[in-house]
Formats: structure tokens, C-alpha cells, sequence
């Protein structure tokens, strides 16, 4: 989509913080890190929200997992452990509408969260 910032991302007309990076995944480094790692780990094709996502894409939503494993493993905190989160729609938080899986960690998580 070409008004996307992500997909600019995807295209290379952006060049993001690249942490990790396959066929399918693209994850890079939060501008706006809210946590000592802040990743977000988004497929390379353009879905809008969660609310977009269709029956094909379930095994692309388990490689944004497995991403985010790699993330965390790179960063040393997969064994401390760390928090996922796709926010869906704006009372969720979503603030760029092409799915993204945050990954957080490197210091203690709350919840519930805000
Ligand atoms: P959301 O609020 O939609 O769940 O998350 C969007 C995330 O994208 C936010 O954490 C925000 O800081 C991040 N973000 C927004 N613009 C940019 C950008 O230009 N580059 C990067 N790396 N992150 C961005
Ligand atoms: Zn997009």
C-alpha cells in the first residue's frame, strides 16, 4: 500500500533499525522505544489489523512469532522473558494500521497494562 508507513519500510523507500529480516518478516527497532528492546515484527504484505486477518494467513502470523523469538534471543532476553503485543484498532492503541507484533523486554513488565 503506498501510503503505508510500514510497507515503505518493506519497499526500502524507509530505512528502518533492521534486527531481523526473511521472505515473509521484516522486524526492526521502535523509534520510540518503550522498553530497553522494542521491536516491532511485521509481515512483509499489507494486512490493516487483526481485524483484516484471513484464514491464509495463519501461518504468516506464526512466522511474526517465530520472529519474535529470534528478536529476543538476539537482544539475551529470551530466558528473562519479554511481551508480545499487536494492538488492534485506536482504543487498543493502534497507531499505524499494517499489523505489527511489538516485542518488549530488558526490564520487568506490569500488568494488567494501560
Ligand atoms: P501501535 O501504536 O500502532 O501499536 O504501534 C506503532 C508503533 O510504531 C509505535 O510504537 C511507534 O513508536 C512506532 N513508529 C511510528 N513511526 C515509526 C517510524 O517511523 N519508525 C519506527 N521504527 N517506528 C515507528
Ligand atoms: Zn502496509
Amino acid at each position: 500500500m503506498s501510503d503505508c508507513l510500514f510497507c515503505k519500510m518493506v519497499a526500502g523507500e524507509i530505512k528502518p533499525d533492521t534486527v531481523y529480516e526473511d521472505d515473509e518478516v521484516l522486524a526492526f527497532r521502535d523509534i520510540n522505544p518503550q522498553a530497553p528492546t522494542h521491536v516491532l515484527v511485521i509481515p512483509k504484505i499489507h494486512i490493516s489489523t487483526p481485524n483484516d486477518l484471513q484464514p491464509e494467513h495463519a501461518a504468516l502470523v506464526g512466522k511474526l512469532y517465530l520472529a519474535a523469538q529470534k528478536v529476543a534471543a538476539g537482544d539475551g532476553i529470551a530466558a528473562r522473558g519479554y511481551r508480545t503485543v499487536m494492538n488492534c484498532h485506536r482504543e487498543a492503541g493502534q497507531s499505524v494500521f499494517h499489523i505489527h507484533l511489538h516485542v518488549l523486554g530488558g526490564r520487568p513488565m506490569h500488568w494488567p497494562p494501560g
